[in-house]
């Protein structure tokens, strides 16, 4: 059995050979010439010469072995639907669905812009735009249509797929006004939009542009579509990152490099394997979704379980029934959720029999030790927090337990990943840091492994400028997170590289001061923000949500909390990092994916505009936010 510090020495130092290897784990047409070309960097081809396609590695190629096993689950709390499709049936759906595209004029390379709840149409559309080597662009079903009109003009579609209507909680959202709106406010329009017509909204259909998914689906039925097969480097989707520092960025990835990257990380990450199921809880908006509810669980030749609903209706034990229920082997998950799951602890939460579930993997935001020792101490199975990027596609930071089985440290995201040269660098001197415990910016030396970024869609200028800089004649990927590492090489993220606070010269990252605040029994959830100081340069603010808000009304019981609250900072990390103000809040600002806009909360408390921050998923806090700043 290899260790995994030889398995990762082979990535690094052996890259050819290491991703030949792993090159093994999906079909190819036709064989690659060359593991990779860096001739132009940061510019990198994997797999060139190699001819292969998304679609085929995730449903055609299972047909032979696994025609009747369980391809996709879908599970609407917000409908009561519930409705499951074997490999055999997923290929005959895609199929179906590559068909009407087809008809609709689109062509192999053309863009698709999928804006869609979370309905198996919207996998369908995925794999079928894959299928026929069309460009799928995902937008978030929750934006609204400003947010929707800027990445329609952005992706320039030939074609849109929607639906009539999204549900949450119980209310019906009608998707085609807002998409109606959005096509209003664009320059260039697609010829064609495709509803998918749920019967939840009526939906007006404009003559010779609407068409509709139910009487083209019966038109289509039994259509065969092959699959094209498409050089390695050929695109396979752009995705906007989630825009928490305001300026979402349309990642490309390509077609070989990312099915042979998602195939190996559910090997050697996620230890899935055939005829099990994976849940992941996020959303197909966003990279997660992408790569672990649609491709990487069918790659791997899992059930995966898609989810349309909130986590805590009916009642917060929802996942855990289904995870019963579909005998759930892997779960993927947010920080966020589990903080939410938190605060409606009861005796009945985990009535469940989870005896099927093998880990949790947790994503998207730091995840703090009171959060991450709760739930592990429910569900008693490993919890696995991993880092990663809309960018990176896959985890950069995590433990490869299929490899050789390590413990998680809690607050630590764990290890670099194979193929990901990872070190730490101080941001003042640009020098790397070797030793243990010293902050620094995390960075990746190029090339990236496969299946990461190849560039920001028609900007490689500014995909080049974004990322790149150059040490010594290398290029160095920055991921703009401020992080450090222990003696036995665990990383701990504190947080965004500009979210560091400078308190008189003693540098600072937000999430240190917030995982300590998060150990207080009363607090939710906290947002710690940097803000001119004219003395100090800056000082930190914490802005909190409490579970027991009586215990904050009154003033006497605020500062009793806000007392305990900077004690505790000080214990843990000194005078220095005490935040100059403790302010308890209603609710924190958050992107539609769940992650805190500290940037606005800045913004707010230095009397600046937040901005048009169209990520948000709740823009009336503000409103809160901006009184509680108000000195009293
Ligand atoms: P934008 O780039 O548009 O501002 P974003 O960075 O939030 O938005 P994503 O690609 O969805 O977009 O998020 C990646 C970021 O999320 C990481 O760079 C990191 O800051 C944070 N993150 C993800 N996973 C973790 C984790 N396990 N621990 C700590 N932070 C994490
Ligand atoms: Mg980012």
């Amino acid at each position: 059995m290899t260790t995994y510090t030889e398995f990762y020495r082979r990535s690094i130092d052996e890259p050819d050979d290491f991703w030949a290897e792993q090159a093994s784990l999906i079909d190819w047409e036709k064989p690659f010439e060359r593991v990779r070309d860096y001739g132009s960097p940061p510019f990198t081809r994997w797999f060139v010469g190699g001819l292969t396609n998304l679609c085929h590695n995730a449903i055609d190629r299972h047909l032979a072995n696994r025609a009747d096993q369980t391809a996709l689950i879908w599970v609407s709390t917000e409908t009561g639907q519930e409705e499951t499709y074997s490999f055999g049936d997923l290929h005959a759906e895609v199929q179906t669905m590559a068909a009407i595209i087809l008809s609709l004029g689109v062509k192999r390379g053309d863009r698709v812009l999928i804006y869609m709840p979370m309905i198996p149409q919207a996998v369908f559309a995925m794999l079928a735009c894959a299928r026929i080597g069309a460009v799928h662009s995902v937008v978030f079903g929750g934006f609204a249509s400003s947010s929707l009109a800027s990445r329609i003009e952005d992706a320039r579609p030939t074609l849109i797929i929607s639906a009539d209507a999204g549900c949450r909680a119980g209310k019906v959202i009608p998707y085609k006004p807002l998409l109606d709106e959005a096509l209003e406010l664009v320059s260039t329009r697609p010829a064609k939009v495709l509803i998918v017509d749920r019967g939840l909204a009526p939906t007006p259909m404009r003559a010779h542009r609407d068409e509709s998914y139910i009487s083209l689906r019966q038109e289509f039925l039994g259509a065969t579509v092959a699959c094209e097969w498409l050089e390695s480097s050929s695109p396979s989707y752009t995705l906007y990152t989630s825009g928490t520092t305001g300026n979402p960025k349309a990642v490309q990835r390509d077609t070989g490099g990312y099915s042979v990257a998602l195939a190996a990380s559910m090997k050697h990450i996620f230890c899935g394997s055939p005829g099990e199921t994976f849940f992941t809880t996020s959303d197909i908006g966003w990279v997660v979704g992408h790569s672990y509810i649609v491709y990487g669980p069918l790659i791997a030749g899992m059930a995966t379980l898609l989810y349309e609903g909130l986590p805590t209706r009916p009642d917060p034990g929802i996942w855990w029934r289904l995870v019963e229920k579909y005998k759930v082997t892997t779960m993927f998950s947010s920080p966020t959720a589990i903080r939410v799951m938190k605060q409606h602890e009861n005796e009945s939460l985990f009535e469940a029999d989870l005896s099927s579930l093998r880990s949790l993997y947790l994503a998207g935001e730091p995840l703090d030790v009171p959060t991450g020792k709760w739930i592990n101490g429910a569900l008693r199975k490993p919890i696995i927090d991993n880092y990663w990027q809309t960018e990176s596609g896959w985890p950069i930071l995590a433990l490869a337990n299929g490899v050789e089985s390590a413990d998680s440290k809690f607050g630590s995201p764990g290890l670099p990943m194979y193929g990901f040269s990872v070190r730490l660098i101080d941001d003042q001197t640009g020098e790397e840091i070797t030793v243990a415990n010293r902050k620094g910016i995390l960075i990746i030396d190029g090339p990236l492994p496969p299946g990461c970024i190849q560039t920001i869609a028609n900007d490689d200028e500014r995909f080049v400028k974004t990322y790149w800089s150059k040490v010594r004649g290398r290029y160095v990927y920055s991921t703009f997170d401020w992080g450090v590492r222990d003696e036995d090489g665990y990383y701990f993220i504190l947080g965004r590289a500009d979210d560091v606070i400078n308190v008189a010269g003693h540098r600072l990252g937000t999430r240190e001061i917030e995982e300590t605040i998060s150990g207080h029994p009363n607090v939710a959830e906290v947002a710690v923000v940097g803000v001119a100081d004219p003395l100090k340069g800056q000082v930190a603010v914490a802005f909190i949500t409490v579970k027991d808000r009586s215990a904050v009304a009154a003033s006497e019981g605020a500062s009793t909390q806000k007392h305990e609250i900077l004690k505790l900072v000080e214990l843990r990390l000194g005078a220095i990092a005490r935040p100059a103000r403790v302010l308890f809040v209603p609710a924190l600002p958050k992107t539609r994916s769940g992650k805190l806009l500290r940037r606005a909360i800045q913004a707010i408390y230095e009397g600046r505009e937040p901005g048009n921050i169209t990520t948000i998923e709740d823009p009336s806090v503000l409103g809160a936010i901006a009184e509680s700043v108000i000195p009293t």
